[in-house]
């Protein structure tokens, strides 16, 4: 048995579809959407991560601004910053890209955007809004991944969820989202006991690990919809010859490239699970569709913009 593969290129290009209709609609309307990526310093990681948000942008219609203090700014500077793109009518969502340089206290930046441009989803008052089920900005990765769900007609309603991980920016919401969808939701953790043994149980397996090829098939009940969220950077070869034994192709781009991504979710998952979401092209281009769609959002609800004819979206 093979899962079935959820492309999330093609449920991106299909989000992007839909967007493209309502940006034309804040257009006929003389509104623009706006983005203001904050990137702090040289982190090469970071530039490719906003690099590729501003492509998005660009590919939309929207408009982007890139703000980038170099590493020596200061946490009073930066709120100062992130003051001026609160108060900029221009400016519909902020985002601070993370990890911040460690002198600065990124919990106090994070709260400095205002709620409204939160298009991350990590204000307080945004995620209280999540726990309490009220139509909010919600973070970017989970929200994607109930696309996922919802678009490949995998039914939550009654079904076991098991969430690995319970990071902020994705294991909680992703939990509280399944929840609000009515699955039985189980979170484990890095203390959870007989971690296998629990996610057998799921008809719905989320992987938010961080730990490359961790989730191996005895993980896997047969036929399950396994997520897989991690991606992790592998330059060792013999660790990619372990995880890649059977798949000849991936080992070719680790010796043409140096690294290979690799995902939370061991691929001879494949021969156990229902349908999984491949890495890369499962729920990374989803993050990053579903930051475009909270910037229009935030722009419509923040100019008091009906939606008018997009389907799915609230
Ligand atoms: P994190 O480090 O903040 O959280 C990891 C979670 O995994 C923790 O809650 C921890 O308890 C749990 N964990 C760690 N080791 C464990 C173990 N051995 N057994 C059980 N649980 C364990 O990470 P994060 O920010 O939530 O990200 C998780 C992964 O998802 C990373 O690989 C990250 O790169 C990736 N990620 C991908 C996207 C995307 O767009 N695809 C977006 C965000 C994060």
């Amino acid at each position: 048995m093979s899962a079935r593969t959820l492309n999330g290129n093609a449920i991106r290009d299909q989000i992007y579809a839909e967007l493209a209709g309502e940006i034309a609609a804040l257009a006929a309307a003389g509104i623009r959407p706006g983005l203001a990526a904050v990137r702090v310093g040289d982190d090469p990681a970071s530039k490719l991560y906003v690099t590729s948000k501003i492509a998005a942008c660009e590919k939309l219609g929207l408009a982007s601004f890139h703000v980038t203090p170099p590493a020596t700014i200061s946490t009073d500077e930066l709120l100062a910053l992130v003051g001026e793109l609160n108060a900029r009518d221009d400016v519909d969502g902020i985002l601070v890209q993370m990890p911040l340089p460690r002198h600065i206290d990124s919990k106090r930046i994070l709260d400095a955007v205002s709620p409204e441009k939160d298009v991350d989803g990590f204000h307080p008052v945004n995620v209280g809004h999540l726990v309490a089920g009220r139509p909010t900005l919600v973070a970017c990765t989970p929200a994607g991944v109930m696309e996922i769900l919802r678009r490949s007609g995998i039914a939550t309603e009654g079904a076991n969820a098991v969430v690995i991980g319970r990071s902020d920016i994705v294991g909680k919401p992703m939990a509280l989202l399944l929840l609000h969808a009515n699955a039985t939701v189980t979170i484990c953790h890095s203390k959870s006991r007989d971690l296998p043994g629990i996610a057998r149980r799921a008809d719905i397996l989320v992987a938010a690990i961080g730990r490359a090829a961790m989730v191996t098939p005895d993980f896997v009940k047969p036929g399950a919809a396994v997520i897989d969220v991690g991606q992790i950077v592998v330059r060792d070869s013999g660790e990619a010859e372990r995880i890649f034994a059977k798949f000849p192709a991936k080992l070719e781009s680790l010796r043409a490239k140096g690294s290979v991504l690799v995902g939370d979710v061991h691929p001879e998952v494949a021969e156990v699970a229902g349908a999984l979401t491949p890495v890369p092209g499962g729920v990374g281009p989803l993050t990053i569709a579903m930051l475009m769609s909270n910037t229009v959002r935030a722009a419509r609800v923040r100019r008091g913009v009906e939606l008018v004819g997009v389907v799915g979206r609230a």
